[in-house]
């Protein structure tokens, strides 16, 4: 059972003592158990954070500082470049690399995600394992389910838990889980003094999630390995990018209007951002990030529908292409 849904922020001393928890900017229950059983599943200690930009955030600045420089997967999910451009002001600098291969030396930190979002590529583990600096790895696209980071050679698993983690579309939420304790005491306080928190509510909502986390996984992982074999014959479809696991996939139709001419036209599949729901979406990823992706790209995240019932709806939009 899940633990009641407390959602004080501030709880009576203990005999004029502080007790386990006074102020829910510090800690709060329900937080703290889902950063258990997260923890658990990943094989670190885990944080909780308002979003996954949230955690992205905390985690910068708990580790970098003015004059240094992370080392950034080129084909990152975009909001973590963009992220990184904000905070150039401070004096923070970034340079991107092709994580398929061996991070640039002299960087201070090593940022890479499995599989990137949306291009589907994996980084070479042992490379980034083996630089001196230590290594972020955003891990949203593969859960704990079908990766432990942390158990790949990196100091730090992130993931914007508004995805798989929590599951429904319902919840915003990040993580980070770190494998030594020093460092989550770090981001700990610095979560705590500048508030960067996690609400009990979307802690209530991991820690249900967390307990279909397999089920859902796995069950969307035959699906869209399914659709992927179809989408690879299909004769509108020019390229496919799918790392051999999960359920996050992108495929290519002939251009930009050809894309928004299919994703307009799926009945089940819903046309909005996002991934990670019980429920599938799909989107041209070029109206975000541009020139960074092809026009023609359309980012699909299959949820738990009938995989026949998907492909008919694919099948059908395709038709359009
Ligand atoms: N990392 C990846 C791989 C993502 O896909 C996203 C969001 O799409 C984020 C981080 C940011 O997470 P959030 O939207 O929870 O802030």
């Amino acid at each position: 059972m899940e633990p009641p849904l407390d959602r004080s922020t501030t709880w009576p001393y203990v005999e004029g003592e502080v007790g386990p928890f006074h102020y829910s900017r510090n800690a709060h229950p329900v937080g703290v158990e889902a950063e258990r059983v997260l923890g658990e599943l990943e094989g670190g200690e885990a944080l909780l954070f308002p979003s996954g930009m949230g955690a992205s955030t905390a985690l910068l600045l708990a580790l970098i500082e003015p004059g240094k420089t992370v080392a950034l997967a080129a084909d990152a999910y975009y909001g973590t470049g963009v992220l990184l451009g904000e905070l150039e002001r401070w004096g923070i600098r970034h340079v991107l690399f092709d994580q398929t291969g061996t991070p640039p030396d002299g960087v201070d930190l090593v940022w890479i995600e499995a599989p990137s979002n949306p291009l589907l590529t994996m980084p070479d583990f042992a490379a980034a394992a083996a630089h001196p600096a230590p290594v972020v790895c955003d891990a949203t696209a593969a859960t704990p389910i079908h990766l432990r980071s942390l158990e790949r050679g990196c100091d730090f698993a992130l993931h914007s838990a508004t995805k798989y983690l929590t599951g429904h579309h319902d919840a915003m939420l990040g993580a980070v889980i770190c494998k030594q304790a020093t460092q989550a005491a770090r981001l700990r306080e610095l979560r705590t003094r500048t508030g960067i928190v996690a609400a009990p509510d979307p802690a209530w909502l991991l820690l249900r999630g967390l307990k279909t986390l397999e089920v859902r996984v796995s069950r969307q992982t035959e699906t869209a390995a399914a659709l992927v074999e179809r989408l690879r014959e299909h004769p509108s479809v020019e390229a496919v990018r799918y790392p051999g696991f999960g359920a996050l996939l992108s495929f290519d139709v002939a251009s930009g209007e050809a894309a928004r001419r299919v994703e307009t036209r799926t009945t089940l599949i819903a046309n909005a951002t996002s991934l990670g729901g019980v429920g599938s979406t799909m989107e041209s990823r070029f109206r975000w990030e541009g020139d960074r992706v092809p026009e023609g790209l359309l980012r699909l995240a299959v949820g738990l529908e009938p995989v026949e019932a998907l492909w008919a709806d694919l099948r059908e939009a395709l038709e359009a292409a």
